[in-house]
């Protein structure tokens, strides 16, 4: 497969792109194998014109934030990955809300409503994933979740145009959204704050912070909690209770600090988590009854 169109696009937007790159630096399990070619992308046309070239030739892609909630295979991965972070995070203010691109981090997003004293996204504090991942997660914590800032979003669409969906447009549900499982793209999120005190913004954050460094094994490299809340249950006590704390194969862990987690303890490979997974699922459910379901993404 050549990949010298999508090479174009890269430097035409002067944006960065890599061949034959391993994953594992990018994501937060530092686990994957070598991808065929990455791509940061650093504006919304550059997303736009390199999702059109592969989809006009049939090139496989793959589009990821933070790569917080995934993991990808020992494999790599063939085709593009585009990877919208850092490079597409621009933040800036209208009124009471924050316009954020995709790439942006909660961290980042979190700061910028800390310094213009606005609140509402103080649950989302820690949280490491971009504006895009934690939109199509919605994600949340502490009692809050994405369906309670998100205003509206723009995003590139199946036909290749951009639009703008509302938050009432959104099925936003735990760890749902209507970009759940389709090739809409999102471009960037207008989260809706109110006007706080910043330094009471600030010690809720930082009081979050603690609990999380408090409770979740932030020293090892995860993809944060594996599995999604049963109905009914908290899904580290069914696995502590089937005396899987501490559960090792290869170098995934169930982590035991929090059950919760399954955890890199150093070289775990992505089959070595699979594994685990696929054991913590097997045992819990013969215990309890309970069939757990993967929170984190498994890409291959
Ligand atoms: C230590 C740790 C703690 C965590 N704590 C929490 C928590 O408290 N609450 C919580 O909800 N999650 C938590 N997570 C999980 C994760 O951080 C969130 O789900 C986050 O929102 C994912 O964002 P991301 O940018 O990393 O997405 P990625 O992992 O890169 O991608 C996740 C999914 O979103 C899609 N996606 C990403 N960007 C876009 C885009 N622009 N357009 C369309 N689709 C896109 C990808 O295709 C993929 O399917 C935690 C993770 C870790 C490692």
């Amino acid at each position: 497969m050549s990949y010298d169109t999508i090479a174009r696009i890269a430097e035409k937007h002067n944006a960065r792109i890599l061949f034959d790159e391993s994953i594992a630096r990018y994501t937060s399990f530092n686990i994957g194998g070598s991808c065929d070619a990455v791509v940061m992308p650093n504006s919304a046309d550059c997303i736009r014109e390199l999702v059109s070239e592969c989809r006009a030739e049939d090139i496989k892609y793959y589009v990821f934030g933070k790569c917080t909630n995934v993991l990808i295979s020992d494999n790599g991965l063939r085709g593009v990955v585009i990877l919208i972070g850092g490079d597409c995070s621009d933040i800036r203010r209208e009124g009471d809300c924050l316009i954020c691109d995709a790439g942006a981090s909660l961290s980042k997003i979190c700061t910028a409503a800390k310094t213009a004293s606005l609140s509402g996204l103080e649950f989302a504090y820690g949280i490491p994933g971009s504006a895009g991942g934690a939109l199509y997660m919605n994600a949340g914590a502490f009692g809050g979740e994405m369906k309670d800032v998100v205003k509206y979003c723009d995003y590139l669409d199946s036909d290749g145009t951009v639009k703008r969906m509302d938050n009432a447009d959104m099925q936003l549900s735990y760890r749902h959204s209507a970009f759940t499982g389709t090739d809409k793209i999102i471009l960037s999120v207008c989260f809706e704050l109110h006007p706080g005190d910043s330094n009471e913004i600030s010690e809720k954050m930082n009081g979050i912070m603690c609990k999380r460094r408090e409770k979740q094994p932030l020293e090892y490299p995860s993809a944060g909690s594996t599995f999604k809340r049963p109905e009914g249950h908290f899904a580290a006590k069914l696995i502590e209770d089937s005396g899987l704390k501490g559960y090792t194969v290869g170098g995934a862990q169930v982590s035991e600090k929090h059950s919760g987690f399954v955890i890199n303890r150093g070289g775990a490979s992505a089959e070595d988590i699979k594994k685990i997974v696929n054991d913590i699922k097997d045992k819990v459910y013969k215990d309890s009854g309970v069939m757990l379901e993967c929170e984190m993404l498994i890409v291959e």
